[in-house]
């Protein structure tokens, strides 16, 4: 970078509005690309639009900070964010939280020593967050539904109408959790209903199933399985367990939310490399938080 774009870079900052910063970083063409640059980025080429309210922003960091690497990812964890810094990585792209709320809101946080750990890696190894949650859900298609029909081989049977609709011959549930689980890598899947009920047709809402439409999804003549990345037990999954007891053939499966979208984000980091060609774009896989006696960490 050379000097006198940083001293004016410098002065402009000072005390500039936002235009004035965006027209320097049109004009030093051969510095490094700044976060704020790679959202730009992003933001004019998820073709959606940019919604004014919006989980999508930087949770921690500077837009300013020089991008070295960008690691996607489906959650950002001090795992995630420590494998990307030790690959070089100082951007990282999260489909989920970083502080453990859907907002990221820190306030009640603040004298958490996890949370001073977090953000003090953060911080020593000038890293920046962005969250990239509602548009690349609201991309067509669905970028979440995409990686994850291609990671579980269901390209050819989902519904040319909605991508949440996958079509099968009457295989039978235990057949269909078994094929989701090995596809996916789960250790710990779970499933309500009956082994031998035929399935044939899918609905998946991929993520956090909220009560509705939750309830309706299962409910609906047209499905027989509902997959989804996690539940409350006393919503959906006791809606559940009523339904197959009132004598409706249904059945649910929950994956766990980090194995419910992360082939998405696999797929987002597919879709930046070319957007970004200066720096080096990586998937991080966020590691499946459970484990279970039957299932031991490997
Ligand atoms: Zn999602």
């Amino acid at each position: 970078m050379d000097t006198s774009g940083v001293s004016r870079r410098a002065l402009l900052l000072g005390g500039a509005s936002l235009a004035a910063v965006d027209g320097v970083r049109s004009q030093d063409a051969g510095a490094a690309l700044t976060a704020a640059q790679v959202i730009d980025r992003i933001k004019a080429s998820v073709g959606t639009g940019w919604r004014a309210e919006t989980v999508d922003r930087i949770i921690f960091g500077s837009p300013e900070t020089p991008v070295k690497g960008i690691a996607a990812t489906m959650m950002a964890t001090l795992d995630v964010v420590r494998r990307a810094a030790a690959a070089g990585k100082n951007m990282v792209v999260t489909h989920e939280p970083t502080f453990y709320s859907h907002q990221d809101t820190t306030d009640a946080l603040t004298n958490d020593t996890t949370y001073q750990y977090k953000v003090e890696f953060l911080r020593k190894h000038d890293m920046v967050i962005f969250r990239f949650h509602d548009h690349w859900h609201m991309r067509h298609p669905d970028g979440i539904a995409a990686g994850m029909a291609e990671a579980l081989g269901w390209s050819e049977k989902a519904d040319p109408k909605d991508e949440r609709f996958f079509a099968f011959p009457g295989t039978p549930l235990s057949v269909l959790a078994r094929e989701i689980e090995s596809r996916l890598h789960i250790r710990t899947m779970r499933v309500v209903g009956d082994p031998d009920l035929q399935v044939r047709r899918v609905l998946a809402n991929w993520g956090y199933a909220s009560q509705m439409p939750g309830i309706q999804s299962l409910a609906r003549a047209d499905v027989d399985v509902l997959v989804v990345g996690e539940a409350r037990e006393w919503e959906v999954v006791e809606y559940a367990q009523d339904a197959i007891a009132a004598g409706n053939k249904k059945a649910l499966i929950v994956t766990g939310h980090v194995v419910s979208e992360q082939s998405g984000m696999k797929y987002c980091a597919q879709w930046l490399k070319p957007l970004l060609p200066e720096v080096p774009v990586e998937f991080v896989a966020a590691p499946e938080p459970f484990w279970s006696p039957g299932a031991p960490l490997a």
